[in-house]
């Protein structure tokens, strides 16, 4: 599996067949599982093998497969399933941080990260120096000799600031830090972190990965003595687990992971070239295209800009709403990556709870809106956001 293409790995990867020889892969909706004699059933606890599961709190064999051929499509050795995004940031921080750990956070980020990241690993005394994660000069300057860990937003929600992964990376490892990347925004198809030599990647498999705005999921993604070491330990105690359905949605999505997101990467460029110099836009920011200003680090580090673009539409909060309900074939939400177009405003909905210097700091203006590209003909949604700017 390891010599076939990322694209086939995510249709192949993982793929463990039961005895009737299934070509879909099997949904196992059990959480226990039975063993032949008492023998067995402590020889398992004791350790149990690849294919021997104990209990759907700690492994599924339908939740294997999706993890499997996840961390095979990054290009991590493992990965264990959460059950949301939220859970696989919390508890990946929570596993491997403890009181008196220095970490060193990119600001921009999604407003539950920084909830975890600021309220909650605050309470059990864990330090946490917040940068600006555009500026390498600033992360050189916050990690220190006892940093532990490094986090951040690869592209980040909603601004698509990019960090610079490498020289982060190099940064952190200096010092011996632990690099945790939320990959939500890169796509798992364009997604550079295992290259790039983050330790674990964390994916809200809420977004491309089902792609189809259904099922809720998370992933942490590492090396094998990471995932199934520190991570396994404290997820499976702690019950942060994917359940088999969602596992066995993400297994199909997967096989279409890349044809979608390619398609909706292309649609987003056609949309931002399209959108760029409108009048009624003050402001236009897509990581592939020329109008962001990190585009060539953008382009460095992966194929393409990915499937999100935000746009500043002007007249404030009172233009911008106007624009919103306006628009016909874009729907009014708050997820993104589904195959139905979406648009957010984040400063009254997702980053609502910011106060406002940290607003105004992360460029959360009244007129700015994510707009979450799908799988619709894009010259109809180019129509339809012209319309709607007026
Ligand atoms: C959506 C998102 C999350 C949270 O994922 P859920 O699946 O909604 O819990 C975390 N980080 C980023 C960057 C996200 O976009």
């Amino acid at each position: 599996m390891d010599k076939l293409s990322k694209r086939t790995r995510a249709v192949h990867g993982g793929t463990r067949r039961s005895q009737y020889g299934e070509v879909s892969e099997a949904l196992f909706l059990t959480q226990g599982f039975v063993y032949d004699t008492a023998e067995a059933a402590e020889a398992r606890f004791v350790a149990a093998g690849p294919d021997e599961f104990i209990y759907a709190r700690y492994g599924n064999p339908t939740v294997r497969m999706f993890e499997d051929r996840l961390a095979g499509l990054l290009g991590y050795e493992d990965c264990f399933a959460c059950a949301s995004g939220m859970a696989a940031v919390a508890g990946a921080l929570t596993a491997l941080l403890k009181a008196g750990d220095h970490v060193v956070s990119a600001r921009a980020l999604f407003g539950s990260c920084l909830y975890v990241l600021q309220d909650v690993l605050g309470r059990f005394g864990v330090e946490v120096t917040l940068v600006d994660g555009t500026d390498n000069a600033a992360w050189d300057a916050a990690i220190r000799p006892d940093t532990r860990l490094v986090f951040f937003e690869s592209i980040s929600n909603p601004t698509l600031e990019v960090v610079d992964m490498r020289h982060v990376v190099q940064a952190a490892h200096r010092v011996g830090a632990l690099v945790l990347a939320d990959d939500a925004m890169a796509t798992p198809v364009f997604s550079y972190a295992a290259e790039c030599g983050a330790d674990i990647a964390i994916i809200s498999t809420t977004k491309h990965v089902d792609g189809q705005g259904r099922m809720l999921g998370g992933a942490i993604c590492g090396s094998r003595e990471m995932i199934r070491g520190p991570i396994e330990s404290y997820m499976k105690h702690t019950g942060g687990a994917m359940n088999p359905f969602a596992a066995w949605t993400h297994l199909k999505s997967l096989e279409t992971i890349d044809l979608r997101v390619r398609a909706q990467a292309a649609s987003a460029l056609q949309i931002a070239d399209a959108l760029a110099g409108h009048p009624r836009i003050t402001a236009l920011r897509y990581p592939g295209h020329a109008a962001h200003p990190q585009q060539a680090l953008a382009l460095a580090q992966a194929e393409s800009g990915g499937t999100v673009l935000t746009i500043e539409v002007a007249g404030g909060r009172e233009g911008c709403f106007a624009f919103l309900n306006r628009l016909e074939v874009f729907t009014i939400s708050n997820n993104f990556a589904d195959a139905k177009s979406i648009a957010t405003h984040p400063a009254t909905t997702t980053h609502q709870r910011l106060p406002q210097a940290q607003k105004d700091l992360l460029g959360i203006t009244p007129g700015l809106v994510r707009l979450s590209v799908g799988l619709e003909d894009p010259a109809d949604l180019i129509a339809d956001l012209r319309a709607a700017l007026g």
